[in-house]
């Protein structure tokens, strides 16, 4: 039997910290480090991390050196009899393989998967000069042919100071979809969260990236308004993305952890946090305030109480509505006990404590909760930060 060519452990190149839940089976390059701004109160993400631009040069070579393991992982399996199919066979070879980077993990995930997804590391890439930006995603498509969907996070306010014509040629250049954290439209909270964009600006923002014919995904943070302002964070950022339209609104709840800024105002009682049944309520506000547009909302992520809220605007509206509904009018104890299911990352939804056999297992984690003295709220709450 002839000996399968060795995977380069030399092979390797740069990765930021996080990447949109909807990235997760994506190949992760990363073309600037941290966040230019890095102020937001909430954000626990680069702190004591200092932004910089990566070169030209340097983003071409972790390309180059994503081709080079893409070209190894084909080469290998041809050798295993696979024909260069990135099979489960193929794949699992490239991760029992201990010399080799979790860059090059990545490569081999992302080609099994098939998604041809690429997303662009970190907090700010149209902050790039557009013509720097534009050359590495024509470099990236050219060396990478499997590249189908190229997506980045970016700043409002960046988009804002971005031309159409900007943007529309670093679509023209492969830039498909954008993924920006709007988290409000309520001024007096943007101020006080210290996010450094108005209203305005994120409406111009998103209005001129839409404009130039790429794809929009708006992350929106409920709870961000605490008990002083949840009603006007629902409306005002309704009323915001009733005038952008984007492609996509995910929603991803506030967390609380100690080492985030916001935490000091909570101690200080300048922040009091919304329950969950209230930041339920208030999504449902929030989603009854949507008009006009034709977005898609997603709840797929950990931090949100119930992941099923979500479809495609206007159909879907009184559909979600209904889960919100549904789950407010259910008695104390049948949402203490999704509550508890959905912190210990069983459920996604009420029904799923029934249609899963979860009830007597829910019951008894409840019963130890109460009787070791704790209160079940304190331990839910901490086990919902421990997961930010
Ligand atoms: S702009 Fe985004 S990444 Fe930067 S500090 Fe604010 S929330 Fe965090």
């Amino acid at each position: 039997m002839t000996a399968l060519p060795a995977l380069d452990p030399t092979l390797t190149f740069e990765q930021g910290p996080i990447r949109p839940p909807s990235e997760a089976r994506s190949l992760l390059l990363r073309f600037t480090r941290n966040c230019p701004w890095n102020k937001c109160k909430f954000c626990p993400v680069y702190k004591r991390r200092t932004f910089s631009r990566r070169s030209l040069e340097e983003i071409k070579a972790d390309i180059d050196a994503a081709a080079e393991m893409r070209r190894e992982i084909l080469a290998l399996s041809k050798a295993m009899g696979h024909g260069g199919d990135v099979s489960a066979e193929v794949v699992n070879r490239v991760f029992s393989t201990p010399t080799v980077s979790d860059a090059f993990r990545n490569v081999a995930g992302w080609l099994y998967y098939g998604t041809g997804n690429v997303f662009l590391q970190d907090a700010n890439n149209l902050v790039m000069k557009p013509e720097v930006l534009a050359e590495a995603l024509r470099y990236l498509r050219e060396k990478l042919p499997e590249a189908k969907r190229v997506t980045t996070y970016a700043r409002s306010s960046t988009a804002a100071q971005r031309s159409v014509e900007e943007l529309t040629m670093l679509r023209k250049a492969g830039l498909d979809r954008v993924h920006v954290g709007l988290e409000t439209g309520y001024d007096p909270l943007l101020k006080f969260m210290n996010k450094g964009v108005t209203a305005a600006k994120q409406i111009k923002g998103g209005q001129n990236i839409k404009a130039a014919g790429m794809e929009l995904s708006e992350y929106v943070m409920p709870g961000l308004g605490g008990r002083k302002w949840w009603r006007e964070h629902a409306v005002a950022t309704a009323e915001v993305l009733n005038q952008i339209n984007p492609d996509f609104i995910r929603l991803r709840t506030l967390r609380v952890p100690e080492r985030i800024e916001l935490h000091k105002d909570l101690v200080a009682g300048d922040f009091v946090k919304l329950s969950d049944d209230e930041t339920a309520e208030e999504i449902r506000l929030f989603i009854a305030t949507l008009e006009g547009i034709t977005s898609t909302i997603t709840s797929d992520h950990m931090m949100n109480l119930i992941e099923t809220v979500g479809g495609k605007l206007p159909e879907d509206k009184p559909k979600m509505l209904a889960i919100l509904d549904d789950y407010l009018a259910l008695p104390d104890h049948e949402r203490l006990l999704y509550r508890i299911c959905r912190r210990m990352g069983r459920c996604r939804e009420p029904r799923d404590i029934d249609r899963m056999g979860l009830r007597s297992d829910l019951e008894s984690n409840l019963a130890r909760i109460e009787a070791s003295g704790h209160n079940a709220d304190e331990v839910l709450n901490e086990l919902a930060d421990s997961m930010v």
